[in-house]
């Protein structure tokens, strides 16, 4: 796939294009950033427009998705346009979750959404090292441990956020679970809760920190 250059990987359910470029050392570590699931937690978008603008980077290579869920963001649900919740509907360790309405609603099967079918795919063809998700608005990023909680630890020290569990939720089929299986080698992907508002400062540091955990932590 060539580098600079915006292509269309799936459409939405009311058909909007999902896009991704890439960026940086094709030869670099692989690192998928994904601005947007939920769609009304929309300014990670914010840090990918800046990981597509900013110097190109040595040693990453940048998947770059502004979002997986634009109908959502369209209209400034969580849900995509069928009422599923993007984030209990991928194909790992997806069980039935709750009924349509509900604000964690996982729909009828496993990747039963466009977006989400559509992103497993780009996954696939990827096998990235390394999935950012950005969510809002609890400003936190779960600890964890081994090479996982090193790399959290590391972008949480670099962005401000604390490492605070994120709970409350009944996590089937989330996005993060699957960006685990994404590669043979170890793979993984993580959560980043952002608080209610992002300034531009805010997401430029954001978008050296992607950049910078990589090169540190994951290349070689
Ligand atoms: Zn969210």
């Amino acid at each position: 796939m060539p580098t600079d250059l915006e292509v269309v990987f799936g459409s939405s359910v009311e058909g909007r294009s999902l896009t991704v470029t890439r960026r940086g050392d094709v030869d670099g570590v692989r690192v998928l950033v994904i601005g947007c699931i939920h769609g009304n937690e929309a300014d990670g978008i914010a840090i990918v427009e800046h990981l597509m603008r900013m110097d190109s980077p040595d040693g990453v290579d940048l998947w770059l998705v502004p979002t997986i869920n634009p109908d959502g963001t369209a209209a400034d649900i969580r849900h995509n346009a069928s009422g599923v919740d993007l984030n209990r509907n991928f194909p790992v360790n997806w069980a039935p979750l709750a009924e349509p309405g509900d604000w964690q609603y996982g729909g009828p099967a496993a990747a039963s959404e466009p977006e989400t079918a559509a992103t497993v795919a780009l996954g696939e063809l990827v096998e990235p090292s390394l999935v950012l998700w950005y969510h809002q608005d609890l400003f936190r990023i779960s600890p964890s441990r081994g090479l996982s909680g090193e790399v959290r630890a590391r972008y949480a020290e670099l962005t401000g956020l604390p490492l605070i569990e994120v709970t409350g939720g009944t996590y089937t089929g989330t996005a993060s679970q699957w960006s685990r299986t994404v590669t043979a080698d170890g793979g993984f992907g993580f959560t980043v809760e952002l608080g209610p508002s992002l300034t531009d400062a805010e997401a430029e540091r954001h978008a050296e920190a992607v950049v910078t955990v990589a090169a540190e932590l994951l290349s070689g």
